[in-house]
């Protein structure tokens, strides 16, 4: 039996060492499987690169795809599965964050007939309060709107078997937001949860920002939710101007004119205003997705791998 395990690393020269090392530890102990590093250079500006070229060079375990630029977390797992051929498939990050000590437990899972052993955070006590406080809201957002379940505190380590692992490669949306995508292809999976451990060295790669447009990712790739409420909405309006129209005019018949109502009507067309451009907004979101998916762009461009015959390569890539 084989087994992958995929590490995306952007700039993790810091620790890339020192996760092989304790990774290492805890497989040569394990019997009964190959193992295999897949380390993916997400384009790093450091010596990242140089670190997985001495591994490879010291254990032929190690395999790495390095990106020709910097793709993202999605982009560099998308690539570690597509070129992993194991008969199970992990997700580890390169800080440590994801307990290597975990893998005999996931192994053993899997070995009970699951297609995917996943994992969740008992707690987020390692993050900001703020980021902890948005990211309650957002996968409470997201699961009540959202076709797939997608429990907080899920990371992206976890074992799969390769079948699963075909699944989700066969979601080749170019937009990847994986933590759906997990739950949409389905399989048995069996959660178990660890304690949140610190980085065990260098810097999330995360800003506020970056996790804030992660979040609309998650929402509109797994949900049209947003387009339904603005619908809803605009109908609201309208069924309620409706009703006020028709009262202007029965006042009107009756009473006659009557000058009055700039305020209110300030307040009306600003509002209606706001609402339309909002509308568009979510619209606009969806087109926009729609204009990158259209152009069926490559997920991730090689640069160089030591592997030997590589998914979507342009060729010499030593
Ligand atoms: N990562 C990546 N490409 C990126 C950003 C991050 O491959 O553009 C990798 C990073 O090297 C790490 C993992 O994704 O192995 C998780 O990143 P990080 O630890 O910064 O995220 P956090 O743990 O704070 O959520
Ligand atoms: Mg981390």
């Amino acid at each position: 039996m084989k087994v992958n395990i995929i590490v995306p690393c952007y700039n993790e020269e810091a620790v890339l060492t020192m996760f092989y090392e304790e990774t290492a530890k805890v497989i040569n102990s394990v019997q009964g499987y190959d193992f295999e590093f897949m380390f993916v250079n997400d384009g790093s500006k450091d010596r990242t690169l140089d670190i997985m070229k001495e591994l490879a060079e010291k254990d032929e375990r190690v395999k790495y795809i390095s990106f020709s630029r910097n793709f993202g977390k999605e982009s560099a797992m998308y690539a570690g599965l597509k070129n992993s051929k194991g008969d199970y498939v992990l997700i580890m990050d390169a800080d440590l964050q994801h307990p290597p000590a975990l893998i005999p437990q996931m192994i053993s899972v899997m070995e009970e007939g699951y297609d995917c052993c996943a994992t969740n955070r008992a707690t987020r006590d390692n993050d900001s309060k703020l980021r902890q406080f948005f990211t309650n809201k957002f996968y409470g957002f997201v699961n009540k709107i959202s076709d797939v379940d997608m429990p907080n505190g899920a990371g992206d380590f976890r074992m799969m078997s390769q079948k699963m692992v075909r699944a989700v490669v066969a979601l080749s949306e170019v937009q990847r937001f994986s933590k759906g995508i997990f739950s949409w292809v389905g399989f048995d999976t069996k959660w178990i949860s660890f304690e949140d451990v610190e980085r065990a060295a260098g810097e999330t790669k995360w800003s506020f920002w970056s996790l804030f447009k992660y979040a609309v990712q998650g929402i509109t790739a797994f949900s049209t939710a947003p387009l339904k409420i603005a619908t809803f909405i605009g109908s609201l309006i309208s069924g309620v101007s409706f009703m006020y129209l028709l009262g202007i005019i029965i006042h009107t018949l009756a009473f006659g004119k009557d000058a009055p109502g700039y305020a209110s009507l300030m307040a009306v067309m600003l509002f209606m205003g706001g609402m339309i451009l909002l509308s568009i907004g979510i619209v606009g979101e969806y087109i926009a997705k729609m204009y990158i998916e259209v152009k069926r762009r490559p997920i991730y461009i090689i640069g160089k791998t030591n592997i030997e015959d590589p998914e979507d390569d342009y060729g010499d890539n030593k």
